[in-house]
């Protein structure tokens, strides 16, 4: 699917809640272990809280302790887009959802086999589908 979503700030603002405005339209980070789902097990399909992509299967979830929900890899490649960061001191890469262009969190370089990536990502930028993975 390559049909990207544009809307208007006021519209984002509208649709979304919260922290998955603020998250995904403004680029913020919530609080280490406040999101819903850093500690979930269940199975499913993380989709962005925005536009609904599929983004991540519950079964490239693991626990990397730091409090947010953690991958390590993507669905499909083709879902997410990355973006140096260079905000707050610190060089990182930013990770979005190409559909809508939503700020998810970012990728770094000390995650698990088989891919050595860590998607750390905000549970505010996304909804869980149970049983869809
Ligand atoms: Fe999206």
């Amino acid at each position: 699917m390559d049909e990207r979503i544009k809307k208007s700030d006021a519209e984002w603002k509208a649709e979304l809640d919260g922290m998955a405005y603020e998250v995904l339209r403004g680029k913020a980070t919530e609080h280490a272990f406040t999101g819903d789902y850093w500690d979930c097990h269940d199975k499913g399909m993380y989709v962005c809280a925005g536009c609904g992509e599929p983004l991540f299967s519950s079964e490239t979830k693991y626990e990397s302790g730091t409090g947010w929900p953690s991958f390590y890899e993507p669905t499909s490649r083709a879902s997410i887009e990355t973006e140096v960061d260079a905000a707050h001191g610190m060089r990182r890469t930013e990770v979005h959802c190409r559909r809508c262009g939503g700020h998810l969190g970012h990728v770094f370089d000390d995650g698990p086999e088989p891919t050595g990536q860590r998607y750390c990502i905000n549970s505010a930028a996304l909804k869980l589908l149970k049983d869809k993975a």
